[in-house]
């Protein structure tokens, strides 16, 4: 790395992207400090939230604005840097900065005028929970903030419906309920988990069924806090983690039985498909509390 002590040290000049911690100071890594420490620019989303990482870790490198509404314009002045041979870093509010996150704009146009872009690895919140979900790992989805609007939302999760991968959302506490009241609709009552302030004080990890997540969120005066949504395939029923426990599934049919007319054949198919229950146990369990008269 070129340093601003060292710049005749002759090595071409890097846009460093680096990870920032995502709600724990101490999730920095040494080479990111090194490396804020050490290159020329440092490009911040927000320049005021940065500076408290900085001043944590006795950082004094000059800070540019770096965001969604001037990205554009700040590619110019990184390339500059760059073509006067120093390095520069692009750093985010938190975590991974472009994963859900400013600076895509930047690395595109660094790298199309010739520049090395080099991550410098550390906390995103879409894997530190991933990797504590329990759910399947081998193969998963990033889909980050699904749109606002209910029914583009819904085509969204339509469209990711029919994958077997794990899928990761983000979403703001206050709209989380209505986002996993969607993906019951669509997607079913899948295994998941939800990840909420990942690294901080009062870190949270709800597992269970999407249906047992809602009805615990629910029943919370507010949901405070980060939170991400970890959903696993339909296809996920061999982790007893996530499985529906009996008392659920008596509760499921005495609740169906009062409430409607539905014939015991029509609510053990309906049970066993949302539950991947086998149809016959579901059948006689319905008979056996029938003849008890619930
Ligand atoms: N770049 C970040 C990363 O690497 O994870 C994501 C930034 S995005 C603007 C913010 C969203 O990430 C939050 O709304 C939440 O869904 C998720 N997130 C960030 N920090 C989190 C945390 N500590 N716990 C849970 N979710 C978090």
């Amino acid at each position: 790395m070129q340093t601003k002590s060292a710049q005749n040290q002759k090595k071409e000049p890097y846009l460093y992207v680096v990870a920032t911690p995502i709600g724990n100071l101490e999730d920095m890594t040494f080479r990111a400090i090194r490396t804020l420490k050490e290159v020329s620019l440092i490009a911040a989303e927000d320049t005021r939230h940065t500076s408290k990482l900085l001043s944590y870790y006795q950082i004094t490198t000059p800070v540019i604005s770096c965001h969604e509404h001037n990205e554009e314009s700040r590619i110019n002045i990184i390339v500059d840097k760059l073509s006067q041979g120093f390095d520069v870093a692009l750093v985010s509010d938190a975590g991974t900065p472009l994963i859900s996150d400013p600076g895509y704009r930047v690395v595109k146009g660094v790298v199309e005028a010739g520049f090395q872009v080099i991550p410098i690895p550390g906390a995103c919140a879409a894997i530190a929970g991933l990797s504590v979900s329990a759910l399947p790992t081998d193969s998963f989805i990033f889909s980050g903030f699904l749109n606002k609007k209910q029914a583009r939302r819904k085509s969204e999760l339509e469209a990711l419906k029919i994958t077997k991968s794990t899928i990761i959302f983000y979403e703001s506490p206050h709209r989380l309920v209505a986002l996993i009241e969607d993906i019951l609709s669509v997607m079913g009552d899948r295994p998941a988990m939800v990840a909420r302030e990942i690294t901080k004080y009062y870190e949270e990890y709800l597992r269970g069924r999407l249906s047992y997540i809602l009805e615990s969120l629910k029943s919370r005066v507010s949901i405070k806090g980060e939170c991400a949504l970890f959903v696993g395939s339909h296809s996920d029923t061999n982790n007893e983690i996530f499985s529906i426990e009996s008392s659920d599934i008596d509760h499921l049919i005495i609740t169906a039985l009062e409430s409607s007319e539905i014939k015991p054949s029509k609510l053990a198919k309906s049970i066993s498909q949302k539950y991947n229950l086998p149809r016959s146990e579901v059948y006689e369990r319905i008979l056996d509390l029938q003849s008890k008269n619930l």
